[in-house]
This record gives structure tokens, sequence and C-alpha cells, in this order.
């Protein structure tokens, strides 16, 4: 039983939640397992959400001022548990109904969803607060659906009703020892009279007072036992204001560390191959693409590291720019290296540039693990005596066994961060190049000031031409229609693609499933056709036949898994069908949508997706619960997304939006983007605000040494301790 003591004299906030009455061993590591270690930790312990007991009202008051009640949402009735049946319906539906008496009259409880599951939470007898929208049902006041949970004797109007209470978020284990919602609010409730004196304020006073941010102390009560609905708000703003900013101080920080701590490479000069370049590009650069070169120039000009995440959409241009910032590094006398996420794209990359250094003095090589071990040795030693200018390869490249001679700048192209990790092996190989990360695909401006928010930005935002790509979304039973449609425009002499879904968790069975539809097409659909395969599976050097077989025209059906999905470039390739293009997720959508529209050609994408998923929704619907949308109806709305538009920054928004910021990265980056009161997608504005003041305050005050910064200081490296420079910051 937790009564609101403590086990020893002496403990503060920062002591082990074990020193807490009632929590033992197996409390405390079921806590620990959702985050909970110190006192301090149930303080930023955030509900789940919230019920409004404010008013609580009698069976009896409310039938004698019923209209006047009809015009408020809800209200909160406590009573005890005096009945519990399954009723039927005219319409043959089961109806649970639990009868609740509160001293004054009755009140039923329906529901009509998991009937069995509600009807074992109750007992005759229990004293229950329940919360819902009152109307009338068979004569009765009824609540359909109530918010409800169970009241203890003693408590039943202190903490948990009479005002807004927090509902916290459960773990089975939690639960199972006893760890309710209830318990929880008892504890944190207990914690908060007793200790909230020792929190000390984290956010400068001037911060404060300009955002008209609440106290922390007032932030942290509230967010648990809110007075009002407005202090809940405020509370909550405060709480996210927070949280992003101390996130933003780390970036600024860490931004400060690698200007000023760290000595990179001068570039002395735009030397005479990106003239000899310029001068052989068959087109102009957009205006965008030249900002963003001169952006790059300036840092690569000073003699700070560059640190710079290059974004634009999927056609954009970014490899033009990657490959005129390699040339300046060259110029200049340096090695620079280009590192692509799979060996497919290396050597897609190594093709286009090859393609296009063909009568320029520089040296180009691809290093992949497909490469044979005397090849591989030939090149490496060239890399090392620095013959080697241009390098491309995948993450493997500045590991292990790669001696650079003299390496200027590192080219990364991916989705994913280019972690503190890789800088450090580089830095500690003698190297501490300048450094490019493009992003394959837009990421949404929030996420990318988070994920990204240490590094300098330049952003493509103007397409070298308008693609012109029509998009249907098509039932599987009309994928005849697609391939008569293909083979009519395959005859005009276009190319096409069709992709099949290849996921991590079913890969054996997704590529067995590739290769048989691959064996169909060609023999029994388009028989008339060349078709080729390729897959991740494949060895290097059939892979890269079949790319050129296909580039060449000698191909003209690809079937492909995802693994074409980023980089590729064949203008003739007019035609996209995708296959179970409900498993994809929107930016691979967009990825691979972006392999068409590449040339003058007006161009078609097909999204086929089963037929299952194109019938209307059954009446049951009504019955659903609105957060339970189906898998099958989120698939739509993804395809109905990518059908109507091309814009890649639109696309990761709603990306963003539908899938939360971890699983749109993927699980490395989530230290990065969890946070416990903000969301990343929804709190834009305070996000802005708070990286603002934050590398406003880095500037001002690198190491927070001021005196009025002392709170936020302790604050801070209380929590990143770990990832600055410690020693010239304390
Ligand atoms: P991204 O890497 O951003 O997806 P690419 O660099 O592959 O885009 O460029 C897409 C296509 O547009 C390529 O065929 C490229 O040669 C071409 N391209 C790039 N810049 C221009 C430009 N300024 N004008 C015309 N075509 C361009
Ligand atoms: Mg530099």
């Amino acid at each position: 039983m937790i009564d609101g003591s403590v086990k020893k004299a002496s403990i503060t906030l920062e002591s082990d939640i074990r020193y807490l009455k009632g929590i033992g061993g197996k409390r405390s590591a079921a806590l620990r397992d959702v985050g909970v270690e110190k006192l301090i930790d149930l303080l930023y312990y955030a509900p789940a959400k919230y019920i409004d007991r404010s008013m609580v009202v009698s069976v009896a008051k409310l039938r004698k001022n019923w209209w006047e009640f009809q015009r408020i949402n809800a209200v909160t009735f406590i009573g005890r548990v005096v009945d519990k049946k399954i009723l039927v319906s005219s319409g043959g539906r089961q109806i649970l109904e639990i009868v609740i008496d509160d001293g004054t009259g009755r009140l039923s409880c329906t529901w009509f969803n998991k009937i069995e599951y509600f009807k074992r939470q109750f007992e005759i007898g229990d004293l229950v607060a329940v919360f819902g929208k009152p109307s009338v049902f068979r004569g009765r006041i009824n609540i359909v659906h109530p918010e409800f949970d169970f009241l203890t004797e003693a408590d039943s109007v202190n903490i948990h009703t009479g005002r807004i209470v927090p509902v916290y978020p459960l773990t089975s284990k939690l639960k199972s020892l006893g760890l309710n919602t209830l318990k929880l609010r008892e504890l944190i409730n207990f914690v908060i009279d007793n200790y909230i004196d020792y929190v000390e304020e984290t956010l400068p006073e001037k911060i404060l007072a300009k955002y008209g941010l609440v106290p922390l102390k007032f932030a942290i009560r509230s967010i648990h036992f809110p007075e009002t609905h407005e202090g809940l708000q405020l509370a909550l703003k405060r709480l996210k204001f927070e949280e992003m900013f101390l996130l933003q101080l780390l970036l600024a920080r860490k931004h400060y560390e690698l200007k000023h701590f760290e000595k990179g490479i001068s570039f002395k000069k735009i030397g005479e191959l990106v003239h000899g370049f310029s001068r052989i590009l068959p087109f102009k650069l957009t205006e965008a693409q030249r900002r963003v070169v001169r952006e790059i120039w300036n840092d690569m000009k000073s003699d700070k590291p560059m640190n710079r995440l290059l974004q634009g959409d999927v056609g954009s241009g970014k490899t033009i720019v990657a490959l005129i910032s390699m040339l300046i590094a060259v110029d200049n006398g340096y090695q620079a290296a280009f590192m692509a996420p799979t060996e497919i794209l290396a050597e897609q990359h190594y093709a286009t540039f090859l393609n296009f250094l063909d009568s320029l003095p520089v040296k180009v090589r691809l290093l992949i693990g497909s490469l044979k071990s005397k090849e591989k040795k030939e090149i490496l030693s060239e890399i090392e005596n620095g013959e080697a200018q241009i390098i491309i390869g995948t993450h493997a490249l500045i590991q292990e066994r790669v001696n650079f001679k003299n390496l200027g700048l590192v080219v990364i192209d991916e989705q994913h961060r280019f972690g503190v990790m890789q800088r450090a092996m580089l830095i500690g190989k003698g190297y501490n190049p300048d450094v490019l990360i493009m992003t394959a695909t837009p990421i949404p401006r929030t996420l990318a000031l988070t994920v990204y928010g240490d590094l300098d930005v330049s952003i493509i935002d103007e397409m070298p031409r308008k693609r012109k790509v029509k998009t249907e979304i098509v039932p599987d039973t009309e994928r005849e229609r697609v391939y008569e449609f293909l083979r009519s425009k395959v005859r005009e002499g276009h190319q096409a693609y069709i992709v099949y879904p290849l996921i991590e968790e079913s890969e054996k069975l997704d590529l067995e499933s590739a290769i048989e539809n691959y064996v169909r097409l060609k023999n029994e659909v388009f028989p008339e056709f060349n078709l080729g395969l390729v897959h991740g599976r494949m060895p290097g050097t059939e892979r890269q036949e079949v790319m050129l077989a296909f580039k060449e025209g000698k191909i003209q059906i690809l079937i492909a898994t995802t693994v074409i999905e980023v980089g590729i470039d064949i203008p003739n390739a007019t035609i996209m069908v995708i296959e179970s293009a409900e498993r994809f997720g929107l930016s691979q959508l967009h990825q691979l949508r972006g392999r068409i529209g590449r040339g003058e050609k007006q161009s078609y994408c097909f999204l086929i997706a089963k037929s299952s998923l194109f019938r209307k929704s059954s009446d049951d619907a009504l019955f659903e619960f609105e957060d339970e949308a189906t898998e099958e109806s989120k698939a739509m709305e993804r395809l109905k997304i990518i059908a109507s538009t091309m814009d890649g920054f639109k696309i990761a928004e709603k990306d963003l939006e539908l899938r939360g910021p971890g699983e749109f990265f993927g699980t490395k980056q989530s230290g990065f983007i969890k946070f416990k009161f903000a969301d990343i997608a929804a709190d834009k504005e305070i996000l802005e605000i708070a990286r603002q003041e934050a590398f406003e305050l880095i500037k001002q005050d690198p190491n927070l040494s001021k005196p009025e910064h002392a709170g936020l200081k302790k604050e801070f490296l209380k929590r990143y301790s770990d990832e600055v420079n410690l020693a010239k910051i304390s």
C-alpha cells in the first residue's frame, strides 16, 4: 500500500523510487521499463490523456435539470455497480449494460463492442466513476461507452474526481503489479506534495517572460493535476518548449564546437576541372543549384569544417551539385569520397560520374565489396597513393583498411544521419574532411531541424524541368488493362519498370514471388519483348549487365524489387507499375515514381493494390473506435496522397503525420526524436522559437556560464553530458 510516506528521511528528487513506500524491487523494475528511475522521473511521467471530472453530478440533479445538461457535453457520476447484464437489441446485436446507483437514482452504462472484456471489469458493489454524455435508453439515463475508473472508499472525492484528472500510460507489467492509473495518481500526488519545492527552474527568466511560459513548478503540478483547461494548456506549452529548447541547445552547442574547436581544410580555388566540367555540362544549372553550389563553396573556402545537409526533391539535381563539390576538392589536390547507401546505388552513381567526367582528367574509382580481390587491392593502393581522386562506394569506404592519401571531402548520399561516430572515426584516421550529406527524399522541416539540427542546410527548391507523370490507383483485378497499356507504349519505343515489394520480414517469400512473376511475365504476358530482372541478391556483375542493357534499350521491361528505388536515371523509361503498392511507404512510393518522368515524354505510374482496399467500409464502422483505423484504410490513404501530388516535401509532411517520427526515420534516429510532451509534427511553432532562442543563447553564452543560466546549465549537463565537450563547457 502506498500511504504517502517514505522509507528513508533523507531522500531527494534524485533518489531512486525504491525509497518510496510501496515500491519494492518488482514495481521499481516495472517503472524503470517506462523510464522512471528517480522521484523526479515520476514528475515527468506524462499522462496519456485527461478526463474532465470537474463536473460531478447526481442522477437526481440530472433528471431535474435534464434540458440544461443536454447542452453540456459530458459529466461524471460516482456510484456503485448494482447490476450487470447482456441485452439483445431489436437488430440482434448484443449490448452490455452496467447499472450504477449513486444514492439518488440509477444510471446505466452500455457497450456495443468488446462486451466480454468490459463485463469482466465490473463487479457488483464496485465504487466507480463514469464519465460521458448522458442520453436516455429504455427510459433510463444512460451513457454509451463511458470513460471509467474504479475508486476506493477513502479517495472518492479527492484527487480522482471533481477535477480534471490524468490518465497514465500503463504497461501490462505495471498493471499486474497493481500500479494502475489510480495508484500512479496517488504516487505522483505524493511526490508533488512533498517535493515540488525542490524542483529548480531551468529556463532563464528572460525567455519565460518573452513567451509567457509558466514556471516549471506550476507546469509540473498542472501537467498532472490541472486546475483548469487553460492551466493544462499552459503547462503543456511550457514543457514542450523546454524539451525542444534543451535539444536545440545541444545542437547549437555541437554546431558551435565544430566551428570553434576543430580546424578544417581551407580550399583555395575553383580550378580547371570545375571550369572544364561547366563547359561540357549539357544544360544550365538552375538558380537553386547555383545558390547551393555557392553555399558549399563558401564552406569549403573557410577553415572551419563543413557539415552541411543538402535537401532537394527527387530529380532536383542534387547529384550534379555533389559532383561539382567533389571536383573543387580534386582541383585543390584533395581526394573526394562519395558514399551511397547500397552497392547498387554506388554502381549507378559510378556510371553517372564516369559518363559526365569522361573527357576530363580525373580518376574515378568504385570500391565495393563484390569486387574481385585483385581488383580491390589495386584500388586500395590507388586510394593510398592518391592516384584515385574520386572514390565511390558504400559506408565501408571510411572504415577498416581504407587509407586515403588526403581525403578532403566526403559526400554522403543517404536518408540517415552521418553519425558523430563516423566523423570521430575519420578524425581518428587523421582526416577532418568537409562533409556534405544529401538526403534521398525530402525531410519535413521540423524533423530536419531536430535530427540534422546541428548541420547547416541547403535546399534545392526548384526542378530543372516539370515532370510529366500521371498516376493512377488500380485494383489488382484490373491488372490486364495496365498490361495492355504498357504493351502499346513499349511498342511505341518506351521502356517500363514493374516493381515488386521486398521487405525484410518476408524477404525470402517476396524474392521468390518476384522471380516467379518475372518468369510468368516473360513467357506468358510479354513474350514479344525483352525482359530483365534485378534484385539485391544478384551478384554485382550480373546486375550491372542487366542495368546496362536496360539503359541501352536492349531490355524493354525491367522487373525489379525495391532496389531500383534511388538514383536510377533512364529518361526513356516512362512507365512504372508498382505491384502490391499498399505495402510500400509514402517515401518509397515517391522515390520509385521519381524514376520516371525524367525525359520529355509523358510518363505513367500505376499503383496496383489489392481490390479489397476499394470496397466501401461497412456499417459496422459506426461502432469502431476512431483510433482503430484499419491498416487497409491507412494504405488507401497513402496511395491517394501519392496520386494527388508530386511534391516531395508535401509527401514527406504527410508521411510524418501518418507514421510518426520514429518510423519515418527508422529506429536509428529515435533517440533524437523521442519527446515526452512535444509532438514533432504538430508543434512546429514552438520548435522554431525554441531553436531560434537556443542558437542565440549559445552565441551569447556558449559555456552557459552566466549566472542567469545556472539552472539551465545544470539541466543541460544532466541530459547531455555524454554528447558535449565537457572539458570546454564546465
Ligand atoms: P537527384 O539526385 O536530386 O534526384 P539528379 O541529380 O539525378 O537528381 O538529376 C535528375 C536529372 O536531371 C538527371 O538526369 C540530371 O542530369 C538532370 N539535371 C540536373 N540538373 C539539371 C539542370 N539544371 N537542367 C537540366 N537537367 C538537369
Ligand atoms: Mg572548409
